[in-house]
């Protein structure tokens, strides 16, 4: 069965690119009932740090990529790969070399000079007939694979289609360093192997480094996976992708307001398509997703869209599911939300006019605080004498409900400004700049039974005193 695996080396936090990669590997998994696995590629010591991890885990997290195995890391596989490098040694795939710094240097030196490709000239290669020097003294020699001399490796990737490489353009790649510590694709290769994973999806900077662990794959007796290689994200002028296009951190839209489902669809139709369709449940993106509709050329952000999808979500989401990211935005910026009411309620009334949760969050504060000021432009317009004549007469009738209802509350409302010959805008803006503190907010009636009877009658008089 399929196991797919997300191999994130933890050097920054988890960008938008990795997430699709991610988002790639578990919904291909899924497709086929499959297993998931999260690795963490922490073999650079320099550059990986536990903040970077934790980022991994956060943004993952977030997005609801679960891991079905328990997270494996590089650096506690140590032992694992030292037994590796020494079967490969003992059935002849792997040699030693001496071969000094200096010696290499000379040697590549050398084969620029004849205008030819550097590469490792199978010095210490050992061939039959072929009689090496004595290991010279004190040398700690690295470990280097036998890369075959001859033939070709096919990858027929299931997104780039095929791609053939010679061997003899593949040098005999150093698998152990000569501190005896394993190098990078020597590591990934016994991982891989290791946990059984059958489709390695990644991004296509890794594409040359692909002919040379099958080749390892292959020594070792491994079943070789298949491989899916995704292509980069550029910024919608086509440059490559910075922080200025939304090269951000998945944290980061989090921040921004958006929903995880609605970051994993903006990011699903990025390189992949279904017919015309935009908007996919996680159910239907695994239902739905497959390589052969993932574009082979660069995808291209457009922050646009992924609002635009957002919105979508916000609008037609079970509000359930929106009120703990609501209520993570209210904190956010410094709102209690047990200091008023429902939140569901609330996104049900703000869904409409809102494209992020920050927005939302923004706009429902006068909810749950106290106002400290009003929109001047607002109150110079609608907080005038005729307006304060409409809220101290509109008090003492709100005052006066039996039943504090959006129904009761429009009836009166709209009872009070056809009484008075009034349009209903002469009443309703008013009272928003009064009890919202800016002519802007949901229907009036819904408005005011959110906010509730007390906080309502004491703004009305607030604004009127
Ligand atoms: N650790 C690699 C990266 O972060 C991915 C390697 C792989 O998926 O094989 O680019």
């Amino acid at each position: 069965s399929v196991v797919t695996r997300f191999a994130p080396s933890p050097t920054g936090f988890l960008h938008i690119g990795g997430a699709r990669t991610a988002l790639f590997s578990y919904l291909y998994a899924k497709r086929f009932g499959g297993k998931f696995l999260l690795r963490i590629e922490d073999t650079d010591r320099e550059r990986s740090t536990q903040e970077a991890v934790d980022a991994i885990f956060e943004g993952m997290a977030w997005l609801g990529l679960k891991s079905d195995f328990d997270e494996v890391y590089q650096t506690q596989r140590f032992d694992r790969y030292k037994e590796v490098v020494e079967q490969m040694m003992a059935a002849g795939h792997a040699y030693y070399c001496y071969a000094s710094k200096e010696e290499l240097d000379a040697m590549r030196t050398e084969q620029m000079a004849r205008k030819e490709k550097p590469r490792y000239d199978g010095r210490w290669r050992p061939e039959t007939g072929k009689t090496l020097p004595p290991p010279p003294a004190g040398v700690q020699p690295v470990v280097r694979f036998k890369n075959p001399l001859e033939g070709q490796v096919v990858l027929k990737d299931l997104i780039k289609g095929e791609i053939v490489f010679d061997n003899k353009e593949l040098d005999d790649l150093i698998i152990a360093r000569g501190d005896g510590t394993p190098t990078y694709n020597f590591c990934v290769v016994v991982d891989d192997w290791d946990m059984g994973i059958t489709h390695v999806i990644r991004g296509d900077d890794h594409v040359n480094n692909t002919p040379r662990q099958i080749n390892i794959l292959k020594a070792l007796g491994a079943q070789v996976p298949q491989y899916a290689h995704v292509s980069m994200i550029l910024g919608a002028d086509g440059a490559k992708l910075s922080k200025r296009h939304g090269a951000l951190g998945v944290t980061e839209y989090r921040a921004m307001g958006f929903l995880p489902e609605a970051l994993l669809n903006y990011l699903v139709r990025l390189g992949w398509s279904h017919g015309d369709q935009e908007l996919f449940t996680r159910e239907e993106m695994i239902e739905k997703f497959d390589f052969d509709h993932v574009s082979a050329s660069p995808a291209r952000f457009d922050m646009e869209k992924a609002y635009w999808v957002n919105h979508q979500y916000l609008k037609s989401a079970d509000p359930a599911v929106v009120v703990p990211e609501f209520d993570w935005h209210l904190r956010r910026i410094g709102v209690d939300p047990a200091a008023g009411p429902d939140l569901a309620a609330v996104i049900e009334q703000q869904r409409e006019r809102c494209r992020t949760l920050v927005e939302m969050a923004e706009k429902s504060r006068f909810l749950y605080a106290e106002l400290d000021a009003y929109n001047e432009k607002d109150a110079a317009k609608h907080l005038t004498a005729d307006g304060a004549t409409v809220l101290d007469e509109l008090a003492a009738q709100l005052e006066a409900l039996p039943a504090w209802t959006a129904a009761a509350l429009h009836e009166a409302v709209n009872g009070f400004a056809a009484g008075k010959g009034l349009g209903l805008g002469k009443v309703a803006q008013p009272i928003r700049v009064a009890v919202v503190g800016m002519a802007i907010s949901p229907p009036i009636d819904q408005t005011l039974f959110l906010l509730g009877r007390e906080r309502t009658l004491a703004r009305l008089r607030a604004a009127v005193a």
